[in-house]
């Protein structure tokens, strides 16, 4: 009974992240080019046609550029809104078998059962999702592209035992960077994204005892630095005896093998002396 994830990559440029169960495999987002989803699949020994399902969270381009082409070549359904599948018609030709989700509706996919919730962000219909192993209870949160974390983000990211999220840009780099006003004040805005200050509360408000890992994710090139989010993240979480291990996502691979069954059996075992009430 595994439950891994692989972050294929994730970043500006394109996000894209593989949940997989001895049942089945999953893609959340198709943000990098289809030959590129498919090259990093191969990479990590996992054949681009076992993939079953593709799940879009919204259509920003670092979310959808892939979608159309990997759906068409391995034949994959594409789960998607409505509404957002209409703002990407471009990427698609009628050829992709689309089956439309709603926020706060779950879907049962395999033995994953993937629930999304709305975000606040600049797209038509955007969603975070949290993707749960029914048969283990083991609880996955993805949450990238939000201005703000809302009572009821908070409230569908509690207890995961992997918490995959945001940590966009760093506030004085943000400022002080090479984006016109227009774009700095969409990016730090309440339809934006996550700073590396804003995700550190997120994680601390979201810590419980069981909490077995955490991945930053769609960093900023130009207005974060990997090591800046870990620390400001790592050092929030220490107030609270933080001792998992925290990661980064990066753009360019990917951060493979997020093993969750063996990262909640470690902070669950007391003789490991990992398991830390806070
Ligand atoms: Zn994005
Ligand atoms: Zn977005």
């Amino acid at each position: 009974m595994s439950f891994r994830v692989h972050v294929l990559g994730s970043g500006s440029r394109g996000n894209s992240i593989l949940l997989e169960t001895t049942e089945i495999r999953i893609l959340v987002d198709a943000g990098l080019s289809g030959r590129q989803i498919e090259r990093r699949l191969r990479s990590l020994d996992i054949p681009p046609d076992s993939v079953s399902a593709l799940f879009i969270t919204h259509e920003h381009r670092d979310h959808t550029q892939g979608m159309g082409v990997f759906a068409r070549r391995w034949r994959v359904p594409v789960y998607v809104a409505r509404a957002t599948a209409a703002s990407c018609a471009a990427l698609l030709n009628g050829q992709e078998e689309i089956r439309f989700y709603r926020a706060s509706r779950p879907l049962d996919l395999g033995d994953l059962r993937v629930e999304p919730f709305l975000t606040c962000h600049d797209a038509v219909d955007p969603v975070a999702v949290t993707v749960r192993q029914r048969s283990s209870g083991l609880k996955v949160g993805i949450a990238t592209d939000m201005g703000t974390p809302t009572v009821a983000v908070r409230h569908a990211l509690r207890g995961c035992d992997l918490l995959i999220l945001e940590a966009n840009h760093d506030d004085v780099m943000l400022r002080r960077g090479p984006y016109p006003w227009s774009v700095k004040s969409r990016i730090a805005g309440r339809h934006g994204h996550l700073s590396n200050r804003a995700a550190a509360e997120l994680a601390t408000q979201l810590h419980h005892p069981a909490l077995a890992a955490v991945v930053l994710a769609h960093l900023s090139q130009e207005c974060n630095e990997p090591e800046l989010a870990a620390s400001t993240v790592t050092e929030a979480l220490r107030k609270r005896r933080y001792a998992a291990p925290l990661r980064v996502a990066s753009q360019d691979e990917p951060l493979a093998g997020l093993d969750v069954t063996i990262l909640a059996a470690a902070v669950r075992s007391p003789q490991l002396g990992l398991f830390e009430r806070s």
